[in-house]
């Protein structure tokens, strides 16, 4: 099967031209048709010869992805199921806040992490998303924006969709050039987010790219014993070896890094474990924000439920009084299942019903 030309950053398009035998400025024509004039078929490349198109197309596709599912939410959120060459499903979400319209991306089929309370981990990694396969999903939602021609660009991205994106290093460094490129989509450092569930060998590599993406670590709990208990990566990566790695990655970047804590119904929601929290913080408060994020029930583990709203607030003001920068992440779109891997879960299970 032909991959997707999306895979390739602009120096490796270019770098593939010129050992086919073409000339540099033929990728940067076809740079320029991909990602601002954004065809969807090589025979539009009107200004790049037929012999550069027919070697293109002997060797790639365009776009892999094909829409399966768009379902729209009252305040706007899409949700994107779409299915690749092999007939597997992913999910995209693109969100709408007053800064701009974002995108969450997929960055795996499943989930190999395994954590006790997230719809992606139910299903077991079946494999990685090439890095044609990330790019293509920004590409079809832009593609969805344009055909409504409302001048409407994608403007930020969130790596927080199905899968582990440091487990599949390779392609989503790819992606992340790809849609910075200054020639391309020129989708903003600063305006992308990758959230990790803790590889901490990983935000070393990270931090040594130089490149401005944001980084949110998934922490959920403030010391080990809880932290193993809600996710098991604990026992290979605990909290010591995390904030090593964070520690360095703050010293290498100065970048704000954003922690990541669902609020678990008595589970890690007292307000003894915000003051740990804070305490674990403590040292690094000035380049760190806490992201509490109101848990998003999955039929599959009906162990968990949504802290009170109560005791979100009292977790939240906790960590204000220590000094800890943090804030409570609003929802989007819960009617049509926007929460990480549910619409894709719910999609298979429809479908084991109907085969
Ligand atoms: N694998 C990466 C990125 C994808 S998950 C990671 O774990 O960080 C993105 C975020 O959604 C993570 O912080 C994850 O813990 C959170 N999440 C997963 N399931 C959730 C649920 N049911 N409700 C709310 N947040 C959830
Ligand atoms: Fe994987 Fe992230 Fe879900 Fe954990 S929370 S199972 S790391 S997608």
């Amino acid at each position: 099967m032909k991959k997707s030309i999306y895979g390739l950053t602009r120096d490796q398009l270019i770098e593939w031209l010129l050992e086919h035998g073409q000339k540099k400025y033929r990728a940067e024509q076809v740079w320029d048709w991909l990602y601002i004039k954004r065809v969807q078929s090589f025979d539009d490349m009107k200004n790049v010869s037929k012999e550069c198109l027919d070697i293109l197309k002997e060797n790639f596709v365009i776009q892999t992805l094909k829409e399966s599912v768009k379902q729209e939410s009252a305040d706007g959120t899409i949700k994107f199921l779409f299915e690749m060459q092999d007939g597997n499903l992913i999910e995209t979400v693109l969100m709408r806040f007053k800064y701009g319209l974002s995108v969450c991306v997929t960055t795996q089929v499943g989930c190999n992490i395994g954590c006790s309370f997230c719809a992606s981990g139910l299903l077991k990694k079946n494999r990685d998303l090439d890095a044609g396969e990330i790019v293509g999903q920004i590409m079809k939602v832009q593609e969805h924006l344009d055909q409504l021609q409302q001048d409407e660009r994608v403007s930020h991205i969130v790596v927080m969709g199905i899968g582990e994106p440091f487990d599949n290093y390779t392609n989503l460094m790819s992606f992340l050039r790809t849609v910075n490129d200054q020639k391309g989509l020129a989708i903003g450092a600063r305006h992308i987010t990758v959230s990790t569930s803790g590889l901490a060998k990983k935000i070393i590599d990270f931090a040594n790219e130089n490149i401005q993406v944001n980084l949110a670590v998934s922490l959920h709990a403030p010391n080990d014993e809880l932290r193993t208990k809600i996710m098991v990566i604990n026992k290979a990566f605990p909290i010591e070896k995390v904030m090593d790695a964070v520690d360095y990655y703050l010293e290498k970047t100065n970048r704000r890094i954003t922690f990541e804590y669902i609020l678990l119904k008595d589970v890690n929601d007292h307000v003894e474990e915000a003051q740990q929290l804070a305490k674990l913080l403590e040292n690094k408060r000035h380049l760190s924000y806490v992201n509490l994020i109101p848990y998003n029930p999955v039929d599959e583990h009906g162990q968990y439920q949504r802290s009170s709203e109560k005791s979100i607030s009292a977790f939240f003001q906790t960590l204000k009084n220590k000094g800890i920068n943090c804030g409570v992440r609003m929802e989007q779109g819960t009617d049509i299942d926007a929460a990480c891997g549910q619409l894709r879960s719910k999609q298979i299970k429809k479908e084991k019903v109907k085969n």
